[in-house]
């Protein structure tokens, strides 16, 4: 049977019916003058006790300085900005274990659009709390990413509302990329990167602008024991279940998805290594963010901090950690920082 598809005049035909499951340099590049002045061009400082302990430069990607402290927002601007205008007047909706949340309920109010958040009952309350003041509609669904998930896609279907992807999607790669090309442009010498993983959008996007512009440059991916999700899919060769758990790095937990369409492939070809961390290195990691660094910063952003700590990364040459996120609850933050390591 031939099924002719119907001429679409307005808005739906910017998208492609099938959407691209890559992305290149030029993809990353139209991002970064998509979102400019849109969000914040982040500073790369340098660490001289971090730089100190390793023997070579050491730098810190601070994007806990964006508005909605985590560097969310740049894949999730790209991705609306992308976007037709019917598509946007329909409201927007998406699952987040809570930064990606936050960042489209931000990108939804600083373009005067709708939106709603669909997450577990597992996503601390002050990430729950940091939505509703952003103004989204908040729905609480099931115990797992996937249950979120599984109502996000109710209500595309129910309600038409459009789906804006935490990372399985080409514009948010793309816009989490643009982190890739600063880099380069503070950091020409750029050796080795370490960057938090979880659905790896952030990963793959870095990856892509780095290899393009600096092959040399190795990038490594670091996550947690508990749930490593896109390490067990590149140990597997294809992406797996992995059972949920919680762990001081919350906003690295969930599945990669697997119907995984964009991620993996560019993870498990660009990335030059994963190392997985215990919940005690990811507590130093804190600590030493706060102590040594001035910063607070929440677990999944301090995983590059805590896998040079913990000697499980050992770079050669000027080398940048992703310090991807500042939302840690006060209460948490304060146990980690006087010694806890839970
Ligand atoms: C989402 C998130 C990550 C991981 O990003 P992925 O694209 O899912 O790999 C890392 N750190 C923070 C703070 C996050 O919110």
């Amino acid at each position: 049977m031939t099924v002719i598809k119907p001429h679409l005049a307005t808005a739906e035909a910017e998208r492609p019916a099938a959407a691209p499951t890559s992305v290149g340099l030029p993809d990353i590049e139209v991002a970064a003058a998509r979102i400019t002045g849109k969000v914040e061009r982040t500073p790369l400082v340098g660490s001289p006790s971090l730089s100190r302990l390793c023997g070579q430069p050491v730098h810190l990607k601070l994007e806990t300085r964006q508005p909605i402290g985590a560097f969310k927002l740049r894949g999730a601007m790209n991705a609306v900005l992308a976007l037709g205008e019917a598509q946007r007047r329909r409201g927007l909706v998406t699952a987040s274990t809570g930064n990606h949340g936050r960042a489209v309920a931000y990108t939804a109010r600083q373009l005067g659009l709708g939106a709603t958040i669909c997450m577990s009952a597992l996503v601390p309350a002050n990430k729950v709390e940091a939505i509703r003041s952003l103004g989204a509609r908040v729905r609480i669904v099931g115990r797992s990413q996937d249950d979120a998930q599984a109502e996000v896609e109710r209500l595309v279907v129910a309600d038409g509302l459009t789906p804006i992807p935490p990372f399985d999607d080409p514009d948010v790669v793309a816009g989490q990329g643009t982190i890739g090309l600063e880099l380069i442009e503070d950091l020409p010498s750029l050796a080795c990167v370490l960057v938090p993983l979880s659905g790896g959008g952030l990963a793959a996007g870095i990856a892509v602008a780095v290899k393009a512009l600096r092959p040399s440059a190795r990038i490594i991916g670091v996550s947690m024991e508990r749930g490593a999700a896109m390490a067990a899919a590149i140990a597997a060769g294809r992406p797996v279940a992995v059972v949920e758990e919680e762990t001081l790095a919350d906003s690295l937990g969930g599945g990669i998805g697997v119907a995984n369409q964009v991620t993996f492939a560019l993870c498990r070809d660009l990335l030059d290594g994963v190392v997985l961390l215990s919940e005690a290195e990811i507590a130093a990691g804190i600590r030493h963010a706060a102590r040594e660094e001035g910063e607070i910063v929440e677990g999944a952003g301090a995983v590059g901090i805590a896998a040079l700590l913990a000697g499980k990364a050992n770079p050669q040459g000027p080398t940048a950690i992703i310090v991807s996120g500042r939302n840690i609850d006060d209460t948490v933050h304060r146990r980690i920082v006087s010694g806890a390591n839970a």
